[in-house]
């Protein structure tokens, strides 16, 4: 599956918000965007800012145009507030969720995890980042995962990791459950899903 891999934070730089999810991001260390400075100061429309929103929350979710726009599309058919339907769907995504629990340090980390086949739902291992975790499903590592030294390595570093209300986690044991649905307030509050969802029902 295809998704963005060029340096990985002139897209946080750009939007002003850090999107990778590492504690080195650079904006911590720039905070000016990517490129030559620019001659002069441009008014965004507010077609403008739609765009921005609606790539900040791609990028952070390293999805590709096409597979974010699929998200969008049954975001509308759903009932309830779109902007919340996309970001619940986004966040029940096997990738985000394996990202959520701790057990990778980043989106990105968190999608080879699962794409390497260390990562099990339910006791059977499951290599697809896109697929949607059900409220009760345990998430685990399988016995390569087990074996894997990054495996090790998290043991210790899950320790000092938080998990939203909507995951369970044990630490020890180093698997989770998926308690409810994800809603808002559980999504970073630098996203504006109502925008996104603006920038592509005009
Ligand atoms: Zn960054």
């Amino acid at each position: 599956m295809a998704r963005y891999t060029g340096p990985k934070c002139r897209k946080c730089r750009r939007y002003g918000v850090s999107l990778c999810g590492t504690s080195k991001c650079a904006i911590l260390r720039r905070q000016n965007p990517p490129g030559p400075r620019p001659t002069r100061r441009r008014k965004i429309s507010d077609r403008g800012q739609q765009l921005i929103e609606k790539q900040k929350v791609r990028y952070a979710y390293g999805l590709m145009e096409r597979q974010f726009r699929r998200y969008y599309d049954r975001a509308i058919r759903r009932q309830g507030v779109a902007g919340n339907n996309l970001m619940q769907m986004l966040e029940e995504r096997l990738d985000n969720v394996v990202y959520r629990l701790g057990f990778g340090a980043t989106r990105a980390q968190a999608r080879q995890i699962v794409t390497h086949g260390l990562i099990s739902v339910d006791g059977k291992k499951l290599s697809i980042p896109s697929a949607r975790v059900l409220p009760g499903q345990e998430i685990a590592f399988t016995g390569r995962g087990k074996k894997s030294g990054f495996y090790q390595i998290l043991k210790e570093e899950i320790k000092s990791r938080d998990v939203p209300g909507w995951l369970e986690v044990d630490r020890d044991a180093v698997t989770g459950r998926m308690a409810g649905n994800p809603g808002p307030g559980d999504w970073e509050p630098h996203f504006a899903p109502n925008a996104v969802i603006e920038y592509y029902s005009r």
